[in-house]
């Protein structure tokens, strides 16, 4: 077999349940709980993550609206499990189908009195912060917004922070950013990108760290807390690593002996429990920031499992676990002054 081997999603879903429900006996209160179980956090949350909440049952109650800036394909750094295609390039082609329409539509959106906007990401399939150009543009566009509409729109940039030294940070000042999603583990936690963080942390800047749940990024994070913590972080997202054509191999041959992949809406490896690990540790040492199972939303893909499954059966009633949850959101965000 070429791929890692392969388990049940219900088995992940239960393993998750069962660590969560650990977790609340040993901490009670110190766990926010999704509504339907997904996404097992404890603290805080960022205001991006709000969508993704809300997004799969409640769309009626979704509050936010999002919108995506794709800069470009390239990246500065070359990680064995990273998903993307390692010989992408930022052709002519990737400019006129890709990058052009993105910032097409954000104009086109400008224009509409009717669309109203919260949120930006500005992400790419490599390293955002090469792209600064596209930046820039997206941010003046969703400045002439912000003036129309009489609100602020919050920005979310994806990057793993080696390029933020102290002039472009204060380029991303003035193009509004707010919160940056560091990789960190990029950079095999580089001191020079910590400097960054504490650097972007004083001039305003929301930092979260955002990390595959591998044991190559999360293990030595164990480890970091009290950096992270003396950093001023504000949130810790795990998520576990798509499997792809272009990181199966890495996969395998790392991790193929003790680690299995399952489809939720995508393929991911299983991380036996080491966001839950992390979550413990965050919680023992009483750290301020915010953490979360990004992927634990295999509920998303399990719900309607009934409808095509008829002797479906569900996989934590038949093991005493129970699903009932509070209906209402039941989630902190951090709030930001949205006029
Ligand atoms: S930093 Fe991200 S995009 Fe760049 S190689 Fe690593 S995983 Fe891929």
């Amino acid at each position: 077999m070429i791929t890692p081997a392969i388990i049940d999603r219900d088995y992940v879903l239960y393993k998750k349940y069962q660590r969560k429900q650990q977790l609340l006996e040993r901490y009670p209160f110190q766990l926010y709980l999704k509504a339907q179980g997904n996404c097992f956090h404890s603290g805080k949350l960022s205001p991006g993550c709000e969508t993704c909440f809300y997004r799969p049952y409640n769309k009626d109650k979704v509050k936010t609206n999002t919108v995506s800036v794709h800069t470009g394909q390239v990246c500065n750094v070359a990680c064995g499990y990273c998903y993307y295609d390692p010989y992408r390039e930022d052709s002519g082609e990737v400019y006129h189908n890709i990058i052009y329409p993105y910032l097409q539509q954000l104009y086109e959106i400008s224009l509409d009195p009717l669309y109203d906007i919260d949120i930006v990401f500005y992400n790419s399939r490599g390293e955002t912060l090469k792209y600064l150009w596209v930046i820039k543009e997206a941010s003046d566009i969703i400045k002439r917004m912000q003036t129309n509409y009489g609100k602020r729109i919050y920005s979310i940039l994806y990057t793993n922070f080696m390029l933020a030294n102290d002039a472009v940070l204060d380029f991303l000042k003035e193009c509004e950013v707010h919160e940056f999603r560091v990789h960190w583990s990029a950079s095999h936690f580089s001191d020079k990108v910590m400097d960054n963080i504490h650097k972007a942390v004083e001039k305003g800047f929301t930092v979260s760290i955002e990390e595959p749940s591998l044991p190559e990024c999360g293990i030595p994070l164990i480890n970091k807390l009290d950096i992270l913590e003396e950093a001023k972080v504000k949130h810790l997202n795990m998520i576990e690593c798509q499997v792809t054509k272009d990181n199966v191999k890495y996969l395998k041959e790392t991790y193929g002996q003790t680690h299995y992949m399952y489809r939720d809406t995508l393929w991911h490896l299983y991380d036996n429990g080491l966001v839950y690990d992390i979550m413990e540790e965050v919680l023992q040492q009483n750290k301020s920031f915010s953490i979360i199972d990004c992927n634990s939303n295999v509920e998303n893909a399990r719900s309607d499992a009934h409808m095509y499954i008829p002797e479906f059966q569900d996989p934590l009633q038949s093991k005493g676990l129970s699903r009932e949850y509070p209906t209402d959101l039941n989630v902190d965000f951090y709030e930001w002054n949205k006029t």
